[in-house]
């Protein structure tokens, strides 16, 4: 069976622990795009995650895997962000992701991957051993109800899994 257990899940994502990953030797920072450090189909960062993003690079070889398609776009995100952006990754495929950890020369375990979404950002994390964070998307409006209903089902799966899981009364996630 398919268990999807992200090794941290946090609201927002400055909410992140750096001290936390450093203490994990952790060398670089992969970001989803869309709803993880941007809001969907703007174009632009808030202020606040561009800043936060400014501070980490001082610290980490950061990256952006994206499932988005449009090249130019996910370019630009990349180029604000100052750092390499991979488009169409299709996440959970690992194609990409294997890339991005070349690109980075760093190796899974050296390396957390962050996103919004469980069967595609967490679950290519899982698949390559990299450390995993799941943040709230950023917007949660603006999508077809549809999309919204996958999405609630898709962290209704996380919330009982991870309850499940403290139920057994077991502190280790990799498990
Ligand atoms: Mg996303």
């Amino acid at each position: 069976m398919l268990r999807i257990k992200p090794t941290y899940i946090v609201g927002h994502v400055t909410d992140i622990n750096l001290e936390d990953l450093k203490k994990d030797s952790i060398k670089g920072l992969v970001f989803d795009l869309d709803n993880t450090i941007m809001p969907p189909k703007t174009g632009d960062y808030p202020e606040d995650i561009l800043k936060w993003l400014e501070m980490v690079k001082n610290e980490f070889k950061i990256a952006i895997l994206s499932n988005n398609p449009h090249k130019e776009y996910v370019q630009k995100a990349g180029e604000k962000a100052g750092c390499i952006a991979y488009e169409k990754a299709q996440k959970p495929r690992i194609k990409a992701a294997v890339q991005a950890l070349k690109d980075l020369d760093l190796l899974p375990e050296q390396v957390v991957i962050i996103g919004d979404r469980p069967l595609t950002d967490i679950l290519v994390g899982q698949r390559l051993g990299l450390t995993t964070v799941l943040v709230d998307p950023l917007i949660t409006h603006d999508e077809n109800q549809f999309i919204s209903f996958l999405k609630m089902l898709e962290r209704c799966f996380i919330s009982s899994a991870l309850k499940k899981f403290a139920d057994n009364g077991n502190n280790n996630q990799n498990n």
